[in-house]
């Protein structure tokens, strides 16, 4: 039995670990949240390079982000104040030419789509029919499949011509799965489809930060949970898991032993399987991570003057390394772009001032009116996100583990969601509650 007042502790100060945090500091339970790193926000959060202040990655939310957001709310931030959001608005250019557009109507759920895909621009008729088919395919399944395949599979099998692969869904894939349409999961892809395009108005908006990660979530959230009576505490790491009995029965934070008998480890999936890793109990999960692998993001930023705009917050590059290119003007940072290259492909290989060099010409491809960036930099996260495979859903984990007490919250945990903020936030979510459900199932 736990004495309620025992802090739960969590591991990791990404947005699952501070989702967990903050959700049980609102319930007034004691919290106490330690982070290997110096700084909170994990995967997604603020780094200086030089005199260089940027965000490790180009972070997108959309409307459809609702545990996000509302988290953002719960630990103080005015939404409206905090980003710039616009309907759905996708634009492609290939060299110096617009391929393709897409904008949805401020008109009710399904008709912006309706309208979106019949007037879209750069997709013949029979391009547009056959991707508005997929569409009521996916709408009447409500993003559920029987099975599983690859993306690949599933748009061959609904007859999407190779055009309307390559300018739209290939591009949305690597998006928000972080994974090549030969390889990554149907249905993971449909159900992103399905919860941004077809379930609520305003679900579909993209919502570009104002500032960096940071004051997203990671500085507000710190904040809300100290003044809640929880402790953070930066630089400090699990190193080791004590189980006895299949019962969590403390930690080793550096090295030394405190006891703990509630832990949610938010933590990478390769850093909870080093944990879980020697414990019997746990071999099964143990045996299920070590089956994920990895895809990398990179982020190109590119410092042109200050008046270099783009026509969009972001626009896709078809045909190159680069897959979109955002406007930081919108994050307070005017002639600053983030060229972003999801997954892992040629440019892995390159050398930093290699791929600034073929980033510069393929933006000069695409902007050649634009005059010389005055300076780049490269972030390469080499394990940004699971990759999000067919079939990956039987090696996510559940947040209760066989081991009592011991709960996972991250977003490669079972969201059905691929490696996201939302799912971060929903995973840490969902572990908190558990907690407050065992603790008010047990007598005090
Ligand atoms: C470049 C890039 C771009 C992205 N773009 C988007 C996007 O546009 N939209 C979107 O929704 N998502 C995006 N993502 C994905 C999103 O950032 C992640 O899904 C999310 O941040 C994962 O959060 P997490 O808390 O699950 O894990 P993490 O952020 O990995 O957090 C785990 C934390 O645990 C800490 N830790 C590790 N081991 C220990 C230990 N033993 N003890 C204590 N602490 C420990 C780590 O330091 C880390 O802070 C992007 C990711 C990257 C890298």
């Amino acid at each position: 039995m736990t004495s309620p007042r025992e802090p739960v502790l969590v591991a990791g100060g990404g947005w699952a670990g501070l989702s967990a945090a903050a959700t049980l500091a609102q319930q007034g339970v004691p919290v106490r949240l330690v982070e290997a790193a110096r700084q909170l926000g994990g995967r997604a959060r603020r780094v200086r390079l030089g005199d260089f202040a940027v965000d490790n990655g180009q972070h997108l939310l959309i409307g459809a982000y609702r545990e996000t957001l509302a988290l953002m709310q719960q630990v103080g931030v005015t939404l409206n104040d905090r980003f710039l959001r616009t309907p759905l608005h996708l634009e492609s250019w290939q060299d110096r030419r617009r391929v393709l557009r897409l904008r949805a109507p401020r008109l009710p759920e399904p008709f912006h789509l309706l309208v979106a895909l019949l007037h879209a621009r750069g997709l013949s008729l029979r391009d547009r029919w056959r991707a508005l088919r997929f569409g009521a395919f996916i709408q009447r399944r409500r993003g559920e499949l029987a099975d599983d395949c690859t993306v690949a599979e599933l748009l061959h099998g609904h007859g999407q011509t190779a055009a309307t692969v390559r300018m739209l869904w290939e591009p949305l894939c690597l998006a928000t799965l972080n994974t090549p349409v030969a390889e990554a999961s149907a249905q993971i892809f449909v159900r992103v489809l399905y919860e941004a395009l077809f379930r609520f108005h305003g679900d579909s908006d993209l919502l570009f930060a104002h500032g960096d990660l940071g004051t997203l979530l990671p500085d507000p959230a710190l904040d809300y949970i100290e003044s809640r009576g929880g402790t953070v505490q930066l630089g400090k790491r699990v190193t080791a898991l004590h189980v006895d009995d299949a019962r969590l029965r403390g930690v080793e934070l550096d090295g030394e032993p405190v006891p703990a008998t509630r832990l949610i480890l938010a933590v990478s999936p390769e850093q909870c399987l080093a944990l879980c890793r020697p414990h019997a109990a746990l071999a099964t999960l143990a045996h299920d991570l070590a089956q994920l692998d990895y895809q990398p993001i990179c982020t190109v930023y590119l410092q042109y003057s200050p008046d270099t705009r783009l026509p969009r917050p972001a626009i896709g590059i078809v045909g190159g390394l680069c897959q979109w290119l955002f406007d930081r003007r919108h994050a307070g940072e005017a002639g600053r772009m983030a060229a972003v290259i999801s997954a892992d492909g040629p440019h892995m290989d390159m050398d930093n001032a290699e791929l600034i060099a073929a980033v510069r010409e393929e933006i000069a491809r695409v902007r050649p009116h634009w005059p010389a960036p005055r300076d780049a930099r490269v972030i390469r996260e080499k394990r940004a996100t699971f990759a999000c495979r067919a079939g990956i859903a039987t090696l996510r984990p559940a947040a209760a583990t066989p081991v009592a007490g011991l709960y996972l919250a991250g977003d490669y945990t079972d969201t059905g969601y691929p490696a996201t903020l939302e799912g971060a936030v929903r995973s840490g979510r969902l572990a908190a509650r558990q907690i407050l459900e065992t603790q008010q199932e047990e007598p005090t």
